[in-house]
């Protein structure tokens, strides 16, 4: 028997789960299929939410952010399991696969567990262990299917040798907790892509805080695990040396989740990555199959493939609703300082050769920095020269990745700095920053008229 649906969707993470809310609040039969035994998919499973709750665990245990502020000393609590450290992490895991459930069945979305492989450009067959294959046909079929860790095949990885992890993020994670960490990284500048300063302020506090050993322009050419019990890992570098651990973990990026899934088959081209090639539109080289999410590459984060899929399943169904990923990304980095970064930084616009200033407001300044305790922090802002419109804006420190969406909503607007000096900001606030950011660029743009009159420069 095959049951029949408007739109039937393969994997159940982010990118599922609002792609098939969506088209069920529009009134179309939705079926998701999830192979795992919850839904959540990398987000909640294994990626965002547990990375992000263990942050918030470690930071907590090791009371990192009160040190030295109530003139008492504290430590990571001792005595502390790794029971403990899960415990949170677990409950959140809990509420969210609660919450999922919950969406998908206020929406009358059908759930149905198994592995999905499409069998031609409208049917897909569900296998599950010890039953019959059940074919499902629908007019739309949705592939969500989500993206694996990249392992070099000479990687000897099993269950101790964690791979395709944010590895920044870990390394401050466990830092925290007064794991020795090195970190590798084959660049010259940790998080190349962000604006300079903040790569150097999140080295800066690994190394100096949290005590990281960061090694750049340094290469791992081979791991390998050692001892009687193998339980040593060794990680020799391109200039020879060899670093040994008690646990390797491995962040190369992510391959999209594509194998077995029949696509070639059905004619739905992929790239050597594994990721489905897609128009703006979401849609594949078949026109009845549309893919979102980390399955389609880049930028792969749980906040983009839930819009994608949004918009992929109002342009299949012609909805007049989302009919673009908005073209503002805010980045968030859960590191030890949080980064956030909207739009250009310092380093895209010089290379792209727009005529920009810069305005910075350090948190130190900052009445909510001082009550904090966070003195590092800073909210950079770039802006256009001729008009002051904002062009992007990196925050490192507390709360970045929450404040950064107010840069990303004047950005939207093509809003100038003009706002953040115009309004009213909650005091004492970290968001205050952004007033001080933006009267120190009207300043240097001052200067820079200033310093072409011939006067003597002020800094
Ligand atoms: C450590 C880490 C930290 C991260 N932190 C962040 C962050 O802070 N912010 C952020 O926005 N993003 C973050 N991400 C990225 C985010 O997790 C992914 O972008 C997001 O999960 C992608 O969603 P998705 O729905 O495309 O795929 P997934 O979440 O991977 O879901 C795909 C689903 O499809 C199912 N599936 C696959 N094949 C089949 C099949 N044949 N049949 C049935 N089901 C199938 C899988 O079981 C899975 O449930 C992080 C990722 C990692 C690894």
């Amino acid at each position: 028997m095959t049951d029949h649906y408007d739109l039937v969707v393969i994997g159940a993470g982010p990118a599922g789960e609002k792609g098939a809310a969506q088209a069920a609040y529009f009134g179309k039969r939705v079926c998701v299929v999830e192979r795992a035994p919850r839904p959540g998919g990398a987000a909640v499973n294994s990626g965002t939410i547990p990375s992000k709750t263990l942050r918030e665990t470690a930071l907590h245990f090791s009371q990192l952010r009160q040190r030295g502020l109530y003139g008492v000393d504290v430590h990571v609590q001792p005595n502390i399991t790794i029971a403990d450290f899960m415990y949170r992490e677990r409950a959140v895991v809990d509420a969210e696969w609660q919450l999922i459930g919950e969406n998908l069945a206020r929406h009358h979305v059908t759930v149905v567990q198994g592995v999905a492989t499409i069998v031609d450009p409208h049917a897909v067959e569900v296998t599950r262990y010890g039953e019959e294959p059940h074919r499902l046909s629908a007019e739309v079929i949705l592939v969500a299917t989500g993206s694996h860790p990249l392992r070099p095949p000479d990687f000897p990885f099993d269950d101790e040798l964690g791979g395709g992890v944010v590895g920044c993020e870990y390394a401050a994670i466990f830092a925290a907790l007064g794991v020795r960490v090195t970190l590798v990284n084959e660049r010259s500048r940790l998080l190349s892509q962000l604006d300079h300063e903040a790569s150097e302020a999140l080295r800066s506090d690994l190394t100096r805080r949290l005590a990281v050993q960061v090694l750049l322009d340094a290469q791992a050419t081979e791991v390998r695990v050692e001892g009687d019990d193998k339980k040593v890992g060794v990680v020799r570098l391109r200039d020879g040396t060899e670093l040994v651990a008690d646990c390797v973990l491995v962040s190369l990026g992510r391959e999209g989740a594509t194998r077995g899934l029949g696509l070639a088959e059905a004619g739905v081209r992929i790239n050597e990555r594994g990721f489905i090639l897609v128009d703006e539109h979401y849609r594949t080289t078949v026109p009845s199959i549309i893919a979102a999410g980390d399955v389609v590459g880049f930028p792969a984060l749980a906040s983009t493939s839930m819009e994608q899929a949004r918009v992929a399943v109002c342009h299949a169904f012609d909805l007049k609703y989302k009919q673009r990923l908005a073209n503002v990304i805010p980045y968030g980095v859960w590191t030890i300082p949080e980064i956030a970064c909207v739009g250009e930084s310092e380093d895209s616009a010089r290379q792209k050769g727009l005529n920009f200033e810069i305005g910075k407001a350090s948190y130190r300044l900052n009445a909510r920095g001082q009550i904090i305790g966070d003195l590092d922090g800073f909210v950079k802002l770039v802006f256009h020269r001729e008009d002051q419109r904002l062009l992007g804006c990196t925050i490192v420190g507390e709360t970045a990745c929450e404040l950064i969406h107010v840069a990303a909503a004047v950005l939207a607007f093509e809003g100038t700095i003009d706002y953040f000096i115009q309004s009213v900001f909650n005091y004492p606030t970290l968001g205050d920053a952004y007033k001080y950011a933006a009267y120190d660029g009207l300043q240097r743009l001052a200067r820079r008229v200033t310093n072409t009159a011939g006067l003597p420069r002020v800094e």
